[in-house]
């Protein structure tokens, strides 16, 4: 899969030097001259990583910045910002404005292919640790949610992606009762009611699925459904 950059730069110059060799180096690129069209196709199609110009017209490169990682799709797209003033790197670095380095401009191509990747390989990493933690382990089953898989002991569940979505729901929640409403919204994104049966139809088929393991998902009479915290 391609890794598609971000690029948010004004300079025409500048933004076709970076276009060009972030293509030669296989990148998948889109461009915006301004923050807030930055912000909109950043929200449209997530990148895997912004290339973000700190001046800009109307909203600056922090102000971006600081945009792109409030929202929650977004906020673990690494940054790295372009700026052509040495004195501004203590305020980009900044913790609290989220860019994960800098280059300063005049820039050598080379060396910001290189950063990308670095920034890139990390972030990569960060991700592999993030996917490893919500992988939920409870009595014989064991569900991975970045795998979209589930195992009850050593056999391999099939498993459609709203009976997964399911599944993984009352796991994460184990041990709380999750009403019928609860479970559409959350599972389905229904926001109202009227829909219970459906709950009901997906419980059954997921039961017979986890197969020895059906226990592990109780009905509470009249309310809903639980994770068992443990057999017992
Ligand atoms: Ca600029």
């Amino acid at each position: 899969m391609t890794t598609k950059i971000l690029i948010v730069e004004d300079e025409p110059d500048i933004l076709e030097l970076l276009c060009y060799n972030l293509r030669q180096a296989g990148f998948e690129i889109t461009t915006a001259e301004d923050g807030e069209v930055a912000l909109r196709l950043a929200e449209q199609h997530p990148p895997d990583l912004v290339v973000l110009d700190l001046m800009l017209p109307g909203m600056d490169g922090l102000e971006l910045c600081r945009l792109l990682k409030q929202r929650e799709a977004l906020r673990r797209v690494p940054v790295l910002m372009l700026t052509a003033k040495t004195e501004e790197v203590d305020r980009i670095v900044g913790l609290e404005l989220g860019a994960d380095d800098y280059v300063t401009k005049p820039f050598s191509p080379r060396e910001l292919v290189l950063r990308i990747k670095a920034i890139l390989r990390r972030a990569a990493h960060r991700q592999g640790e993030e996917a490893e933690a919500g992988r939920l382990e409870i009595g014989p089953l064991v569900i991975d949610p970045t795998a979209h898989q589930v195992q009850v002991g050593e056999r391999q569940v099939e498993l459609t992606a709203t009976e997964f979505r399911l599944l993984h729901t009352l796991a994460q929640r184990r041990g709380r009762v999750q009403t019928r409403d609860e479970l559409l919204e959350v599972v389905w994104g229904y926001q109202y009611s009227g829909y219970g049966r459906t709950v009901d139809t997906h419980i059954r088929r997921l039961r017979e699925k986890l197969g020895e393991a059906c226990d592990w998902v109780e009905t509470v009479r009249g309310v809903g459904y639980r994770f068992r915290k443990e057999m017992g």
